[in-house]
């Protein structure tokens, strides 16, 4: 039997979300249905709703940091049992025999991963529909299992759990995958919703991190985080903020979305040190490759993680107390929060309480 979920969606592109419905395919053996319980709001959320990405799939409701409750499971889910406590992120799907699914890394998937919104179901051809919803489905292998936390599915613990779905994972894979640990000289660019995760998962992994940030209101925070500096690149910093710190780091994270002045991030790796680029601004950046070829510095992208790694991460976060800093929304005020979003004003996620959808 399908599942009538009451939603929050876009019906076209660049609308405000209204209150919809969207319906949730009758369980498949592998199966989970989920009562949604916290929703975060991710910047690629509003870049899809608003048609920065083009695309027709319109309505769509967005959400890929989800947390819920097991409410029904699939003939053959033997994972996962009614009343556990389950998280999904950026991706509900893969083609499970490439190279990269066979070494669990989904989200490298040969053949494209499936995204939690605005993706095709690999079985019936439908575009899936995201986490601002009530309930959801989703094959067991791409759901999470949350650990115990205090107040469970309905502490604050729990809603702050949520972002890490996407913004946890994005930063966890990276600092892992260039084994940051302790000694390890950490940059993060930028300290939104990505960065104050990055700063704080980076430090429970024992690195000396430094926050680069266009200005320092958000410094006693990043403090707060444990970021052992904080170094403001905008204004009278512009065009010197770097010169302090050549040949520094081991690994930089930039988080940031937009077209920066890569050379002076380049210029502040060590021998060997790899600037990582999680943002997508739309437009390239020049590399002065001299640059690279002097330190043997690298530039490269990461995309998420795989379903293993985004267990690890949740274990790993839990086990550190590491959350995301959020602020609750009520799907009344999801369009005031998507502004308050793109002007930098959340401190530092938005997370949906489903139950006011
Ligand atoms: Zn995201
Ligand atoms: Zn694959």
């Amino acid at each position: 039997m399908t599942t009538t979920a009451a939603c929050i969606e876009a019906t076209s592109a660049g609308a405000d979300l209204t209150k919809g419905t969207v319906t949730r395919r009758d369980l498949r053996a592998d199966d989970c249905l989920l009562e949604i319980r916290w929703s975060g709001i991710c910047h690629s959320d509003i870049h899809t709703v608003n048609g920065d990405w083009p695309h027709e799939n319109f309505p769509l409701s967005p959400g890929h940091e989800i947390i819920g409750t097991v409410l029904e499971t699939g003939a053959d889910v033997t994972k996962f049992a009614v009343g556990d406590i389950v998280g999904i992120g950026c991706m509900v799907d893969s083609c499970g025999e490439c190279a990269s699914c066979a070494d669990g890394e989904e989200n490298y998937c040969l053949e494209g991963l499936t995204g939690t919104y605005n993706g095709v179901d690999r079985h019936d051809g439908s575009i899936t529909q995201g986490g601002y919803s009530t309930h959801i489905v989703c094959r067991d292998d791409f759901l999470i299992r949350i650990p115990e936390l205090p107040g469970g599915i309905d502490g604050d613990t729990m809603a702050a759990m949520t972002p890490l779905l996407c913004a946890g994972i994005t930063t966890y894979s990276p600092l892992k995958h260039w084994g940051v640990g302790p000694g390890s000289r950490v940059a993060v660019v930028g300290m939104g919703g990505l960065g104050h995760v990055a700063v704080k998962i980076a430090v429970a992994l024992g690195a000396e991190v430094t926050v680069f940030s266009h200005g320092l209101s958000k410094k006693e925070d990043g403090l707060k985080f444990g970021a052992s500096s904080y170094v403001a690149t905008g204004g009278d910093a512009a065009d010197t903020f770097h010169k302090d710190h050549a040949d520094e780091f081991d690994l930089i994270l930039n988080t940031v979305s937009a077209v920066l002045p890569i050379h002076r991030y380049i210029s502040m790796l060590a021998v060997d040190g790899t600037l990582v680029m999680l943002g997508l601004p739309p437009e390239g950046m020049n590399i002065r490759t001299g640059q690279l070829a002097g330190r043997r510095r690298s530039v490269a992208g990461s995309n998420i993680g795989g379903i293993a790694e985004t267990q690890e991460m949740i274990d790993f976060c839990a086990e550190h107390g590491i959350t995301a800093d959020i602020e609750l929304v009520s799907a009344d005020n999801v369009n005031e929060a998507y502004r308050r979003v793109l002007g930098s004003q959340v401190r530092y996620r938005a997370v949906i309480d489903a139950r006011t959808i």
